[in-house]
């Protein structure tokens, strides 16, 4: 197990773990366990021990809605101070269940065993909680570090396979941005490799939540460096609210947008995106996407990375390399419709 200490509460991770020891690791309190309606279907027989909420499955349930009926359900179930919520799924699930431990009576704990990829070396990482307002992506939400992060690779066996395709979008944005030795081990490898190969997996994990916590202990309130993990998701959130797309596809289409700009903003060499598109074809993940450029930008112009008439955009200067580069939003509009993916 390895802790960290954050500015708002110490994480324990157990990166070597099974599921059954959930009760050991919280020890005293009470359990009440967030889940979706796949996973009720896949793990009910675990889930049955516990006082158990399930939520559709879907980014669409991320919403005000099912916010409330987790909160009703807290009431019935006669919740308090002394519970802690724990989330049993992807990021669906864990950034909703962070955001109710965080409102709930003022603030009860909570801790996470994320079931896809994604969760694994993102979403249930960093302290960001959130849901949807109508289209608006992560509109609502709070910082709240859970008090500890399980990681069972076991709960992966059952991910469809186009789930660890989404993952890999992330995996791929960590490589981009900070790893170019991580970017060349992906393109030697590939998803039935990660798949198969359970060492291979847990390092891949372990590499990318150290990334994740590195910057994160750097700057846990987004104020810097943190941005830098927004690569991708500028017009990656826009076109996944748009078009519904899965969020690790819609990163992969966002980081291609991000390196396009790079080309015309910093003279990124055009190879090095298409170095990129190549790695997210290889992992199963689509590099083009017919857009309506309208749609799009009426999206992004709402981007919380905005500060007046700029979006601070994240852009690359090599593999391994990212900048903060304010684009003013007049700019980004005549360039946009040009570096669509
Ligand atoms: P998800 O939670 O919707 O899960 C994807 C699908 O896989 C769902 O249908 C789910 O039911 C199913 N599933 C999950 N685990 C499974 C398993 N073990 N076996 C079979 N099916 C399983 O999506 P996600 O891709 O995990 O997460 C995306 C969400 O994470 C988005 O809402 C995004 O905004 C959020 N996110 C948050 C952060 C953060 O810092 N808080 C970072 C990245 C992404």
């Amino acid at each position: 197990m390895q802790s960290i200490q954050f500015q708002s509460g110490i994480v324990n991770y157990y990166y070597n773990a099974s599921v059954k020891e959930l009760d050991a690791i919280v020890a005293s309190k009470r359990i009440v366990i967030v889940t979706d309606s796949h996973l009720y279907n896949l793990y009910g027989p675990f889930l049955a021990q516990y006082d158990t909420i399930v939520i559709e499955a879907g980014e669409g349930n991320k919403n005000e809605q099912s916010s409330s009926y987790i909160i009703s359900k807290l009431i019935d179930y006669e919740a308090d101070r002394n519970t802690i919520l724990i989330g049993f799924g992807g990021g669906v699930v864990t950034d909703i269940t962070g955001y109710v431990a965080s409102i709930y009576m003022r603030g009860i704990a909570c801790g996470y065993i994320p079931t896809t990829l994604l969760g694994m070396v993102d979403a249930a990482l960093g302290g960001k909680t959130g849901i949807n307002w109508g289209l608006f992506k992560n509109m609502v939400g709070t910082f709240k570090q859970p008090q500890f992060l399980l990681f069972d690779y076991t709960l992966l066996n059952t991910l469809p396979s186009a789930e660890w395709s989404n993952g890999f979008g992330e995996v791929i944005k960590y490589a981009s941005i900070l790893d170019t030795s991580l970017f060349t081990e992906l393109e030697t490898h590939n998803l039935i490799d990660y798949q198969q190969d359970i060492d291979l997996l847990k390092n891949l994990v372990i590499k990318c939540a150290q990334h994740k916590n590195d910057i994160v202990l750097k700057d846990e309130h987004e104020q810097n460096i943190r941005k830098w993990l927004n690569f991708g998701h500028t017009a990656g959130h826009a076109m996944e609210q748009t078009y519904e797309l899965p969020h690790g596809a819609a990163v992969g289409l966002g980081m291609v947008v991000a390196s396009k700009l790079s080309e015309s903003l910093l003279g990124l060499s055009p190879d090095v995106t298409l170095r990129l598109r190549n790695l997210l074809a290889q992992y199963q993940l689509p590099t083009q996407q017919q857009v309506d450029v309208d749609l799009i930008w009426n999206q992004l112009v709402m981007d919380k990375k905005r500060k007046s008439n700029t979006i601070q955009y994240i852009l690359l200067e090599n593999i391994g390399s990212a900048v903060i580069y304010p684009i003013e939003i007049q700019t980004l509009k005549q360039l946009l419709p040009l570096c669509m993916p």
